[in-house]
């Protein structure tokens, strides 16, 4: 047995390859080449990739060069489209020279995506790691997101470092791919409730004449307060929907959480109304603020 196999896997003798550099993506792979991991990004706006540059750091001109002698492959896209998109892209099993192992799929999806994306994973000789994250884009650019992951045992301690970079703690919850995206989409439905009744109350609190502001100063440290409230009702009380989680990504989820009500059954009420919210924002052309625009509808 050589020291390799002995020693956990250290980022240092990782190439991991980050495909899609958006909100998210862009300072996931900063955290993990500075935690020494080879990275090498690919982004369809090619700028994005590009302004990633750095010593650890390469920007790749497609998926398949992105992907060239990585061990692990991660993907912070935005949908099950786009990243069917991107990994269609890549060689297949039998004609990559030197297949990569693990596939972290982070970005967030729905249940009913799960399968094809396994069927994805096949094709191209990929272990499939279900890897969604808690945690907007401050989080990100602080290696402080919670990730959910479920995938084979035997892949844990390959993508632990690149995790451990990206995140302050990962939570494994099964073997096979599913559980965690759909732990994710619950705790989407709590964090836009959470919003949209943020923005209900402010929005209330100004129709009656009040300054918006108070409802946040008069819950604060209380048991109604949160940090996360605090942080979207300054964003709506000021106006600034610099986004950290767009409404355009909010429409999507809330799409996937209604869609995957519909198909077991349960009556969302919330999740509906809070959908429309998202989309009457969108139609004002506002998708690419923070879903805290929600007070705008
Ligand atoms: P974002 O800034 O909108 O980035 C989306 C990324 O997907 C960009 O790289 C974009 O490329 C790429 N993309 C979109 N359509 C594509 C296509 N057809 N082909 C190839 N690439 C495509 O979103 P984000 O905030 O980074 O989120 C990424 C994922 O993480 C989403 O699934 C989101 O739901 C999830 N997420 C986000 C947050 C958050 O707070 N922001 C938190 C947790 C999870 P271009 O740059 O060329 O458009």
């Amino acid at each position: 047995m050589t020291t390799d196999t002995i020693l956990p896997p250290s980022c240092r003798s990782l190439r991991v390859a980050v495909l899609g550099a958006g909100l998210m993506g862009a300072p996931m792979a900063r955290n993990i080449a500075a935690a020494g991991c080879q990275v090498s990004v690919w982004n369809r706006s090619a700028d994005k990739a590009s302004a990633l540059a750095a010593p650890g750091i390469t920007p790749a001109a497609d998926p398949a060069e992105a992907v060239l002698n990585a061990s692990v492959i991660l993907t912070m896209l935005k949908d099950a489209n786009a990243i069917a998109e991107v990994m269609l892209a890549l060689p297949d099993a039998d004609s990559a020279p030197a297949a990569p192992v693990c596939w972290l799929q982070m970005s967030t999806v729905g249940p009913a995506d799960m399968s094809g994306l396994e069927m994805l994973a096949a094709r191209k000789g990929l272990t499939l790691i279900d890897a969604p994250v808690l945690g907007t884009r401050q989080p990100a650019e602080a290696g402080q997101l919670l990730v959910l992951a479920a995938g084979p045992d035997s892949t844990k301690e390959a993508v632990q470092p690149v995790l451990d970079a990206v995140g302050k703690a990962t939570r494994w919850l099964d073997t096979a791919p599913g559980k965690a995206t759909r732990l994710k989409l619950a705790l989407n439905s709590w964090v836009f409730a959470l919003t949209h009744g943020a923005a209900e109350s402010l929005a209330l609190a100004r129709s009656l004449g009040l300054d918006p502001e108070l409802v946040a100063d008069t819950v604060r440290g209380g048991p109604l307060d949160t940090p996360f409230f605090q942080m979207k009702a300054q964003a709506m009380a000021s106006g600034d929907f610099t986004p950290a989680f767009t409404i355009d990504n909010a429409v999507k989820d809330s799409a996937l959480i209604v869609e995957a009500a519909l198909e077991t059954g349960v009556k969302l009420d919330l999740a509906e109304a809070g959908l429309n919210r998202y989309r009457r924002v969108q139609a004002q052309g506002r998708g690419g603020a923070d879903m805290a625009a929600t007070f705008l509808a």
